[in-house]
């Protein structure tokens, strides 16, 4: 039977960092400078941090500005006007919000970075970004599959559900956990992106979360992620329940404990983990594809 193909391979020589992609500053909507913004994610312990505001890319050169407190600052900003709202991930400058979506795509990728759709469930209709322009685009890495400003304002924050239709379409993309702070109390430290990292610069991080090298976390640690044959072994620090799902969002297995490990049917395109710990909090996989 063949195999699994995921990002996970030779988890060595490297450590997890934790970090968040989508933040704002003082420059876009956000309430406080960029010097306060970095400060408070350093205290919290993250490993990295992208500014995103709105339609204003902040660069390496602009970084130089502001004392790093040790974090590694990846360029980038929030595509906004014109359409759904995206992240341009460790690109070298802005890339124009055109309403042809694919094109800023397209040029995001000319300038060495990455896009990612936001918050694809805002709103009352639940529908900031419709299932069609994400399954009619291509070449974007993935999707915002939590986004943490989305729990005081209409909408959810989850899309694991927009997630799962396109994986089970066969398309290889990868879910993200984001804050997407705005306010000075009450928007950090909501969702993050666990990377496993082996070369801790801007440029290292952002090839890493390129191949899927992280877990999307609201409070759940992984510890292992180990894959032989089409078996799959998740070990956590503090779930109470693991979920395994396959094709069609099936739950193929589930456990009331803190690891897992189970064979990925043969009949599934994709595997995913959920972790659910205590209160609100959860770890996300990345998906295994069957080879
Ligand atoms: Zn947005
Ligand atoms: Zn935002």
């Amino acid at each position: 039977m063949a195999g699994l193909d995921h990002p996970y391979r030779e988890l060595r020589g490297g450590r997890w960092l934790k970090g968040n992609l989508h933040t704002h500053t003082s420059n876009s909507d956000g309430q406080r400078p960029h010097q306060e913004v970095i400060d408070d994610y350093a205290r919290r312990g993250y490993g990295f941090l992208m500014i995103s505001d709105h339609d204003i890319h902040t660069s390496e050169r602009d970084y130089r500005a502001f004392d790093t407190r040790g974090l590694i600052l990846i360029p980038g900003n929030e595509v906004t006007a014109h359409g759904p709202h995206m992240l341009h991930v460790g690109a070298a400058d802005l890339v124009p919000p055109h309403l042809d979506r694919q094109r800023v795509i397209d040029e995001v990728g000319t300038k060495g970075g990455f896009a990612v759709f936001n918050h694809p469930n805002w709103h009352a209709n639940f529908n900031h970004c419709p299932q069609e322009l994400l399954e009619f685009c291509h070449e974007y890495v993935g999707l915002e599959i939590y986004n943490g400003v989305i729990c005081r304002l209409e909408g959810s924050p989850y899309a694991t559900n927009r997630w799962d239709i396109l994986l089970t379409k066969g398309r290889r993309l990868w879910g993200f956990a984001n804050d997407d702070s705005h306010a000075a109390v009450g928007d950090v430290e909501l969702g993050w992106n666990m990377v496993y990292a082996t070369e801790p610069t801007p440029a290292g991080v952002v090839e890493a979360l390129r191949r899927g090298r992280f877990y999307a976390s609201t409070g759940v640690v992984i510890r292992r992620i180990e894959v032989e044959g089409r078996r799959i072994l998740i070990e956590t620090e503090n779930a109470a329940r693991i979920v395994a799902l396959g094709q069609g969002a099936k739950r193929f297995a589930q456990v009331d404990a803190a690891a897992i490990a189970v064979e990925v049917p043969a009949e599934s395109r994709y595997a995913r983990f959920e972790c659910w710990g205590t209160g609100e909090s959860f770890a996300w996989t990345q998906p295994f594809f069957s080879a």
